[in-house]
């Protein structure tokens, strides 16, 4: 999880392993002449004490340097290049002697890199007198160090020949001792190239923690919460264990600094479980990892508020031991989460082993594994930039791959809607062409019922007329004309005009039938009525069969004298027609009854008719072939 938390814990595991060794070897001492180190103005610029230097372990931390100095107890032979003695109550004495080999004093500083220890003391003997003596540890305000480093550095004041020095570490925490003296233009430098890494590394990341603080503001997406919550966590606990939050932020909170340790590392547990938990979408994958991630933030939650209240060597211990299984869950459920299919999870799998990779060529120099270079040196800080710069463009990437997603399903979402408009216009389409079809089908009924409309009428005025023609004639018959004589007889009555009546009758008909036959006689009123027809003139005035060989003519507006002067050209015309059938002349006369009606009186059709009856059988008894006219009301 936490890097330095995870190399810690192999620390831990490593220095539990030299103790032991260290336990097994004490149990038969030996006492051995210590190796010294040779200093002089030329020589090496950075001593590694490590392995030169003689420890003596005090477990009832009483012991003073006086004792130390003098005692007959073994000191023993280091033999790691950079002791660890894990955690431990015991204090821990250190001696090694620098040999200067120049005739003039010569200042060197002796440096232990472990900012975290709790008490720290120098003791610097010439000849059997103590010269100098410094007092340090973590549990004193910053400004009381001697020299205002991060680390503990002491400096001294080597007299020409042999220095004696003891050291006595003692902490509630781990004890290490990787020790070193050096020349004081080298130590600057590498301590400017030390804080310029550290710089950038501080840098990259409180970069990426506004960054993302940025991203998480328009995104309002937890995951960048966690990711920022983790950065910040692993941050503070990152320059805590290598000492710059008590040298630059808060150098006069010792007992803050005691405990921030271990409330940052299960802080990096808390939000790097939150995160691996949310990010990989634990819930909606697999129960169970769900569950285990949860419970490995409870655990961290837990600690970040333990560690307020219990002791430093409690609460660092039960965070380094969370911090190696949360770790392996969250890589080992990536890659889980990649295998299965989720793509989005790649660029999480490769941050972890990132950093992962970094520890490992930490731990390979360390070791000696690897040649030990800028690289390899920095490899955790590498590790550690490479995982927050790369969880960051996971969160980016997956944003990306939701984006996409988004993005197809609107395009689908669009192609259905294209597709529906499509299908839209076609039925509207359809419904046009079925509407037009439609209204071409009633046009062309409508055009077939006028048609026979049409026809119908044609037909009704042929019945019509067949109703009211005669068929011999072809002139109005009877039923016509008595429908006439009325309409006319109300027109008159109601105009006031006149109306006149010719009824006449072909005289001893019989006798013709009887002479040329029936045919003859036809023949004599399809004669008769072509001629009478030719004398009317006015529209209005109607002729027509009345019976047999009888005819009646209806004049309308006509006073009684022009009507039997009309009967009268009648008659004459009749008298001097010489009809012929079956190549024989046939003439033959007629006798005319004539009524009238002045204008203004009132009159009936069968007062008309009557009265025109009646001269008509005047015109009969009266020798026949004349005009009587009926003597007006
Ligand atoms: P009158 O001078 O008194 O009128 O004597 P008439 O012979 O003309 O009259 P009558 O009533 O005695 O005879 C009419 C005849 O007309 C009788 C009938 O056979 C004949 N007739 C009636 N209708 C037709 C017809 O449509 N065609 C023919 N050829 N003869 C008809
Ligand atoms: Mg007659
Ligand atoms: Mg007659």
């Amino acid at each position: 999880m936490t890097l330095r938390a995870l190399a810690w814990f192999l620390f831990l595991l490593c220095s539990t392993c030299a103790t032991n060794a260290f336990d097994r070897e004490r149990a038969n001492p030996t006492r051995s002449a210590l190796p010294h180190y040779a200093v002089s103005a030329q020589g090496l610029q950075r001593i590694e004490l490590g392995s030169g230097m003689g420890v003596l372990v005090d477990s009832s931390r009483l012991l003073t340097p006086e004792q130390v100095a003098a005692t007959d107890q073994p000191w023993r032979a280091i033999t790691q290049p950079s002791p660890n003695f894990g955690f431990t109550p015991d204090a821990h004495w250190f001696r090694f002697e620098l040999h200067n080999l120049d005739a003039t004093p010569l200042t060197r500083y002796v440096e232990l890199p472990i900012p975290f220890i709790d008490d720290v003391r120098l003791y610097h003997y010439v000849d059997g007198q103590l010269r100098q003596s410094y007092t340090l540890g973590d549990e004193r305000p910053f400004a009381e160090r001697v020299f205002q480093n991060q680390n503990f550095v002491m400096p001294l004041t080597l007299a020409p020949g042999r220095n004696l020095v003891l050291m006595r570490l003692a902490s509630s925490g781990t004890i290490e001792a990787p020790l070193r003296v050096w020349d004081p233009v080298q130590f600057q430098q590498s301590n400017d190239h030390e804080k310029l890494v550290q710089g950038v590394v501080a840098g990259v990341l409180l970069v990426m923690i506004v960054y993302n603080l940025f991203v998480f503001f328009a995104t309002r997406d937890r995951s960048y919460l966690y990711y920022i919550g983790f950065v910040a966590s692993y941050l503070l606990f990152h320059f805590t264990l290598t000492g710059y939050t008590f040298a630059y932020v808060w150098p006069q909170a010792v007992r803050w600094n005691s405990v921030a340790i271990s409330t940052f590392m299960a802080g990096s547990i808390l939000f790097s479980s939150l995160f691996a938990s949310h990010f990989l979408r634990l819930k909606e994958f697999s129960r169970g990892a769900s569950v285990l991630m949860r419970a490995f933030s409870v655990g961290g939650a837990l600690l970040v508020a333990l560690s307020l209240v219990a002791p430093y060597n409690v609460t660092v211990r039960l965070g380094a031991a969370l911090t190696f299984p949360a770790a392996l869950a969250a890589l080992t459920l990536g890659y889980w989460r990649w295998w299965r299919g989720a793509e989005f999870a790649r660029f999480y799998c490769l941050a972890w082993t990132a950093a992962l990779a970094g520890l490992g060529v930490l731990n390979a120099s360390k070791f000696g594994v690897i040649d030990t270079n800028f690289w390899t040196g920095n490899a955790h800080q590498i590790g550690v930039v490479l995982l927050v710069v790369l969880l960051s463009f996971t969160l980016a990437d997956r944003i990306n791959h939701e984006r996409k997603l988004r993005m197809t399903a609107q395009a689908r979402a669009l192609a259905h809607e294209q597709q529906a408009r499509a299908s839209q216009q076609a039925l509207i389409a359809a419904k046009d062409q079925a509407n037009q079809e439609l209204e071409q089908r009633v046009q062309d009924r409508t055009r077939d019922l006028n048609q026979t409309l049409e026809q119908l009428q044609v037909a009704n005025e042929r019945l019509q007329r067949l109703s009211t023609t005669d068929g011999l004639t072809q002139i109005s018959n009877r039923a016509f004309f008595d429908q006439a004589l009325v309409a006319e007889t109300r027109r008159a009555l109601r105009l006031k005009t006149g109306l006149s009546l010719i009824m006449f009758d072909i005289d001893h008909f019989k006798e013709i039938n009887d002479r040329h036959g029936h045919q003859g006689g036809d023949a004599c009123l399809r004669a008769l009525t072509d001629l009478i027809r030719t004398r009317i003139h006015r529209e209005g005035d109607v002729l027509a069969r009345y019976g047999g060989e009888e005819f009646v003519v209806l004049l309308i507006n006509t006073p009684a004298a022009a009507a039997a002067d009309l009967a009268e050209v009648f008659r004459a015309d009749i008298e001097a027609l010489q009809s012929s059938f079956d190549n024989q002349q046939i003439r033959f006369t007629a006798s005319f009854g004539v009524a009238s009606s002045p204008a203004g009186h009132f009159f009936t059709p069968q007062d008309l008719l009557s009265r025109a009856d009646q001269a008509l059988y005047q015109a009969k008894n009266e020798g026949r072939n004349c005009v009587r006219v009926a003597a007006s009301v």
